[in-house]
């Protein structure tokens, strides 16, 4: 009897291993399993969604680090329409603040930079200019290669450029911050800017949160014969004779024909086996630079402003901005999330929780002058290393080959540069992905 190549493969199916269950690794999973595979998920954690993973805030879930949506998700629009899920995007006319030296400005809409006389006419012009020029621009391979404060710098003058850009990119960047390539911080404005409806910024999120689309598809891949393993960490990846072996500390040793890794560059430098893969390559895995957020959320009994996000440049603080997610989702007791972004070598990076639940409840004081500690009802803490990776100028070339040797596999966020970090991303590269590697296996 003979067999068409595809019949061959369906009959001899690849054992496939997917490390990381956070959105990337589920949408591989997903579209290998819609295709036929049965994969196995790895995931360190007790449980998925990596960064858009939820826990139990007292009585309410909710992500680690919140999530909103732009009206450009396509990818995650289509997810949700498989999952049944796209009656549950819920969309809010949202506002944006400027906590500027001890005041509060509005923010965002043409009227509100006009007013703002922080900085000359001509820099709020050029900003306004800048941001719809942002919104034509298709080849960014110009601005791969020049730095984005040198470009910000360009187009609002130092002034301009010190007032409204450098605090952010300080207190997220920190030394790296002169390095961030100008084609990163173009897709971010970009994005946002087509998130408006008639001029109007427009952001959505998912009634119940990440963990409504995560648990939902959690289900149909088991139902579609995947296998999902938590608290199993890939502690060793080896290859012999054409097998790709995953030491994972819960599971001991598996042979797979086909591993895609989705965990963050860095965590694959530790875990290759140096008698497998060559020192050069490993410390380039290592090298990849990812700044750890610490972000803490304050459940509290009224909001601080009206505010969805509230950018930040004071010097008593290093907050970059402050998100008020109940003024988009309507959650309540009402919740705020502060996040820190800061290399791990910072010392004030490995000051106890506290210490950061206290900067954040100092900033919301010195925003709200109304608001009170007695207003708070609950704080909680989450730390995560590989929260933002450095997209440097030049950025693709200095990433690891996506296919370090045969039918291995290893992509993170950083890899649909010049886009940001984002759900959506994620899943459209992930099963776009999937697909890839099928194709080359099947050769
Ligand atoms: C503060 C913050 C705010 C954000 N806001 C938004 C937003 O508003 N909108 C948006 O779209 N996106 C947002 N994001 C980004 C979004 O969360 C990420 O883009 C998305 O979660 C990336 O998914 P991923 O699967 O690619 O990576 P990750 O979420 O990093 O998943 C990687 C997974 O690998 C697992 N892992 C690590 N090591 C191992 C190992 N050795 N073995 C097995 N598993 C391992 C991890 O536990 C994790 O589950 C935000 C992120 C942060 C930090």
């Amino acid at each position: 009897m003979r067999y068409s190549k595809k019949t061959k493969i369906n009959i001899n199916k690849p054992k496939i291993a997917v490390i990381g269950g956070g959105p990337m690794g589920l949408a591989v999973s997903y579209q290998l399993a819609k295709d036929g595979f049965k994969p196995v998920i790895f995931e360190a954690d007790d449980r998925l969604g990596g960064m858009a993973a939820s826990f139990n805030f007292n009585g309410i879930d909710i992500e680690r680090y919140y999530h909103f949506h732009c009206l450009s998700d396509k990818s995650f629009f289509k997810l949700l329409r498989e999952l049944n899920l796209d009656n549950q995007m819920k969309w809010k006319r949202t506002k944006m603040g400027f906590f500027f030296e001890g005041y509060l400005y509005e923010w965002g809409s043409p009227k509100s930079v006009l007013q703002f006389n922080k900085i000359s006419i001509i820099s709020r012009l050029r900003y306004l200019l800048h941001a719809l020029w942002c919104l034509s621009i298709r080849r960014w391979d110009h601005l791969d290669k020049i730095p984005a404060s040198e470009w910000l710098k360009k187009w609002l003058g130092k002034n301009g450029f010190k007032v409204l850009w450098s605090r952010l990119l300080e207190y997220k960047f920190y030394k790296y911050q002169d390095e961030i390539s100008a084609a990163w911080i173009w897709s971010r404005i970009k994005r946002l800017g087509l998130s408006r409806k008639k001029f109007k910024e427009t952001l959505g999120v998912l009634n119940g949160g990440s963990n409504i689309w995560i648990s939902k598809l959690a289900e149909r891949l088991e139902e579609l014969g995947v296998k999902i393993l938590l608290s199993n960490p890939v502690e060793r990846i080896s290859i012999q004779n054409s097998k790709i072996k995953i030491y994972a500390a819960g599971k001991g040793k598996e042979e797979f024909d086909i591993v895609i890794s989705t965990v963050p560059l860095p965590i694959v430098g530790r875990i290759l086996d140096p008698n497998t893969f060559s020192l050069k390559m490993i410390n380039n895995y290592l090298n990849q630079i990812s700044i750890p957020c610490v972000c803490v959320i304050l459940k509290t009994k009224k909001k601080i402003t009206n505010n969805f996000w509230t950018n930040i440049n004071d010097k008593r603080f290093m907050i970059p901005g402050i998100i008020e997610f109940s003024n988009l989702s309507d959650i309540e007791p009402f919740i705020t999330y502060v996040p820190f972004y800061m290399p791990k070598e910072r010392p004030e990076y490995s000051r106890p929780d506290e210490a950061f639940i206290s900067d954040s409840l100092n900033c919301l004081l010195a925003i709200n002058k109304d608001f009170d500690k007695n207003d708070i009802i609950d704080t909680y803490c989450s730390r995560y290393e590989f929260a933002q990776p450095i997209s440097k100028t030049n950025h693709m070339k200095r990433l690891p080959s996506i296919n370090p040797s045969k039918n291995f596999w290893t992509v993170d966020t950083s890899i649909y540069y010049p886009e940001d970090r984002g759900i959506s991303e994620s899943i459209d590269y992930g099963r776009n992905l999937a697909k890839k590697v099928i194709k080359n296996f099947e050769g």
